[in-house]
């Protein structure tokens, strides 16, 4: 991904740092700057975020891992300041298999909260456990910090170092179960909202659904953020309200798409170019404005490649009217059949990228499906959708 760091990988799957993550080691230096700690308090500031972040790469972990259990790959996972992301290949359709994909994260860290806490409890004894279950009560019930800082200096213990960020990542791990859980699609609660919704009303429906929902509360969140000061909040509930809207418009399509095939947007009508023709031909054919991209065959009328827009265009641009088309066309050809589903299609030329497809009916060529045909076809099913 652009703009990130790969760190390592795991499971075989790389993890990625994306570049604002820098952010966050100027932030805990300026927080140690403002509570006036020394290098060694601000070291374990950084330290404490660095754990919070390896508590959220094991949440992503434990998203990818269970997703890997019903044959959906992990591309990679990217850890950004507000977050992590672990991006899947796609989500399991079947309901159950959603559910537990996306409570997986959440579950990984309730287990951390009770590991941290019990071997809270292995490492101090006597004043210092009672030291660590109070920090941990004072951080689950939101209360000031400076009371904390008397104790801290009354028991002598500095406000710093283990027994201070242990119990505080307890409490975190919690509160990421907690934030996690809020069922704002496509955050994790949302993914468990649709699931259990798509057991009784279908995918689509259920999404359209808790995309509506996701989006009321990424309002909330935006409007308490900026009312509170509170950023990031406020940048989540804009990522949350974004993507919500962009996967239901996707399942949408993806409804819309399957419930036709390849034979329902072929051209059966085409220009065949020949590799040792002049580029002259297709310039001349994309004038007219009728085709834009080509299938080439050979002198044998072997499919052997393409000829795209964008390689016209190039030809034209430097006048290049003489030049055989073999010089500008692609090698490789995606086939689809003609009983292909057209998310596969669509696939091919969006995800992938090819501009043409040829279509093979009985081992014959049947016609060609472009970029242009299926921008046409999703405007006008764009009402269906
Ligand atoms: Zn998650």
């Amino acid at each position: 991904m652009r703009g990130s760091l790969k760190l390592f990988t795991w499971f075989g799957i790389p993890v990625h740092l994306h570049w604002s993550f820098g952010l966050i080691f100027l932030y805990a230096l300026w927080v140690g700057y403002a509570n006036n700690l020394d290098a060694l308090g601000t070291m374990w500031l950084m330290g404490f975020f660095m754990a919070l972040f390896g508590c959220v790469l094991l949440h992503e972990y434990g998203h990818a891992l269970t997703a890997r259990r019903y044959g959906v790959q992990t591309q990679d996972i990217i850890l950004t300041p507000i977050g992590g992301i672990a991006r899947l290949e796609r989500m399991p359709e079947k309901p159950v298999q959603e559910f537990l994909v996306a409570i997986a994260g959440p579950m990984v860290n309730v287990v951390l909260a009770i590991a941290l806490f019990f071997l809270g409890k292995l490492i101090f004894q006597g004043e210092r456990w009672e030291l660590f279950n109070w920090i941990l009560e004072q951080n689950l019930l939101f209360t000031g910090e400076e009371e904390s800082v008397d104790v801290f200096e009354e028991s002598g213990i500095p406000s710093s170092g283990l027994l201070f960020y242990m119990p505080v990542l307890v409490v975190t791990n919690i509160a990421l179960v907690v934030f996690n859980l809020i069922p704002a699609f496509p955050m994790d609660g949302g993914r468990i909202f649709r699931a259990l919704l798509a057991m009784r009303m279908g995918r689509v429906r259920a999404t359209q659904v808790a995309s509506w929902l996701g989006q009321a509360i990424a309002i909330l969140f935006v409007v308490v953020g900026l009312w509170q000061g509170a950023f990031t909040l406020a940048l989540i509930g804009l990522f949350v309200f974004t993507t919500a809207r962009s996967e239901n418009a996707m399942v949408r399509m993806d409804s819309l798409l399957r419930r036709f095939r390849a034979r329902d947007l072929m051209r059966p009508t085409f220009t065949r170019l020949v590799l040792n023709d002049w580029m002259q031909t297709p310039i001349s054919l994309l004038r007219q404005g009728l085709e834009r991209h080509f299938l080439v065959f050979d002198m044998e009328d072997r499919l052997v490649g393409t000829l795209e827009e964008s390689a016209i265009i190039a030809a034209l641009r430097k006048n290049d009217l003489s030049t055989e088309i073999s010089q500008y066309a692609k090698p490789n050809v995606k086939v689809v059949h003609e009983d292909e589903n057209l998310d596969y299609v669509y696939h091919l030329l969006q995800q992938q990228g090819n501009s043409i497809l040829a279509v093979v009916e009985d081992g014959n060529l049947a016609g060609v499906i472009d970029q242009v045909g299926l921008q046409n076809f999703l405007r006008l099913h764009a009402e269906d959708r």
